[in-house]
C-alpha cells in the first residue's frame, strides 16, 4: 500500500481536520478493510444485497427500513426522487423531468449550504425543484407554511454543522408544519453521529453519510418507513444509477455500522485537553478546548494565531502545515482561530503535528 502512495506521488496526509472528503473520509478499521476483501472475492445477488443491508441501516437507525447509497450528496438526489416519483416506473424513468408530479422541495434559506457540492444542486438532480425560505439568519415555520401549495413534493431540513446555526426553525417544528399538511419531511443529516436521534423525531427520509462519523468506506444510507425505502431502492432503475453502490462498498458499510454500533462513544475531551496544555506554550498561540459548533459529541483543541508573535496569521499557519503534510481545520481561519479534529488522528500522527507546529513556531526558521 505504502508503495502505491510512493509510485502515484500522493504520500498519506496528517489529517486533524475531521471526517473531510478532501482527505479520504474515514480511515477503515481492519475489520471493515477485511469485509469489503470478503464481498471482492465473490458475485452476490445484488438486489438480495441491497435489501439486506437495508434491514442492517434499519436496524441501525432504528427505522422500519434502509437504502444504500454512495454517500449522503446521491441520498439526497435519491430521497427527493423517490417522494417525486414513488415506485412509478414510468415516472422514474422520466426523472429528473417530474412531469406533473408535484416536485417542489422546500428548505430554510440557512440551510442551503455548500458541503463540497450546494444541496440545492442534489435536490435538482433528483428531478426537485428548491425552494429557499427565509433569510439566511431568520426562517419561521411560518415561511415554510406559507410556501406549501399544490407543486410540493417534501420539505428539507440540513442538520450540519455548515448550517446557520441561529434563527432558523427547528426540526420538530418543521415536522409539525410537514404533518399538517399531509407532506414527508427529508433531513440531511450527512455528518451526523447519533443516528437513532434524527428518525426518532419524526422525520420520514433521513439521510446519513457512511465516510463521516460512521468511520465507514465512502458511501451512505437514507432510513424510514418500508415504503418510502422501496421508492429510494426503486431509483437505482432511474436516476441512482450512476450512483450504484458496489458490493464491496455494502459489506464495508454494514461491517462499519456494526462496529460503530458497539464502540465505546465519547468526545475526546481529556485526550485534547492535554494537547491544548503542550502547545500553549508555543509562541502566538493561545489554546483551549471547544465543543462542536452543531453540538455533536466532539471536542477540538483549538488555536488562535497571534500574527505578531507567530509571525504569521492563521491562513498562512495553516498553509505551511499543509505544505508539509499536516491538514488542521480552517473552518474559522479569517477569524484568527484553527482547530485540531482527533477523530482521525492516531496518537503517532498526534506526535508529528506537535512537532511539525513546534518546529514552525519555535524552530531557528522563525521569520
Ligand atoms: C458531507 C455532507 C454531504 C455529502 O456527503 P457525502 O457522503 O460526502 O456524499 C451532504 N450534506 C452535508 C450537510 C454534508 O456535510
Amino acid at each position: 500500500m505504502q508503495s502505491l502512495h510512493h509510485d502515484l506521488g500522493t504520500p498519506p496526509a496528517i489529517n486533524a481536520s475531521g471526517k473531510m472528503t478532501a482527505l479520504g473520509g474515514s480511515v477503515l478499521s481492519d475489520g471493515v478493510v477485511t469485509a469489503m476483501g470478503e464481498a471482492a472475492r465473490h458475485h452476490v445477488v445484488m438486489d438480495d444485497l441491497m435489501a439486506a443491508v437495508g434491514r442492517e441501516i434499519g436496524r441501525a437507525t432504528g427505522t422500519e427500513d434502509g437504502c444504500p447509497t454512495t454517500g449522503a450528496a446521491s441520498g439526497i438526489a435519491i430521497a427527493v426522487a423517490a417522494v417525486i416519483a414513488g415506485t412509478d416506473l414510468s415516472r422514474i424513468e422520466a426523472l429528473p423531468d417530474a412531469g406533473d408530479a408535484p416536485c417542489e422541495v422546500i428548505l430554510p434559506r440557512g440551510h442551503s449550504v455548500h458541503f463540497g457540492a450546494p444541496v440545492r444542486q442534489m435536490v435538482a438532480l433528483g428531478g426537485g425543484r428548491p425552494v429557499e425560505v427565509g433569510s439566511a439568519n431568520k426562517v419561521t415555520a411560518d415561511h415554510l407554511a406559507g410556501a406549501i401549495g399544490p407543486r410540493t413534493a417534501a420539505l428539507l431540513y440540513v442538520q450540519s454543522h455548515h448550517a446557520v446555526q441561529k434563527g432558523m426553525v427547528s426540526l420538530a417544528q418543521t415536522v409539525e408544519v410537514a404533518r399538517a399538511h399531509d407532506l414527508p419531511v427529508i433531513v440531511d443529516a450527512a455528518a451526523e453521529g447519533e443516528l437513532r436521534r434524527w428518525p426518532a423525531t419524526g422525520a420520514d427520509l433521513v439521510i446519513y453519510s457512511g465516510g463521516k462519523a460512521v468511520g465507514g468506506p465512502t458511501s451512505g444510507m437514507i432510513c424510514g418507513s418500508a415504503a418510502h425505502m422501496a421508492a429510494c431502492r426503486a431509483q437505482y432503475g432511474g436516476i441512482a444509477r450512476p450512483m450504484k453502490v458496489g458490493k464491496e462498498t455494502l459489506f464495508g458499510l454494514v461491517q462499519a455500522l456494526r462496529e460503530y454500533g458497539s464502540a465505546p462513544s465519547g468526545g475526546h475531551r481529556p485526550r485534547m485537553e492535554k494537547l491544548a496544555a503542550r502547545l500553549a506554550d508555543l509562541p502566538g498561540l493561545t489554546t483551549r478546548v471547544v465543543s462542536d459548533e452543531a453540538g455533536r459529541d466532539i471536542h477540538r483543541t483549538e488555536l488562535t494565531v497571534d500574527p505578531e508573535a507567530a509571525g504569521r496569521d492563521a491562513s498562512e499557519l495553516a498553509a505551511e502545515l499543509a505544505a508539509s503534510g499536516v491538514y488542521l481545520r480552517g473552518h474559522h481561519a479569517v477569524t484568527g482561530r484553527l482547530a485540531i479534529d482527533p477523530r482521525p488522528m492516531n496518537p503517532d500522527e498526534e506526535e508529528q503535528l506537535v512537532d511539525r507546529l513546534t518546529a514552525l513556531l519555535d524552530g531557528e526558521n522563525n521569520r
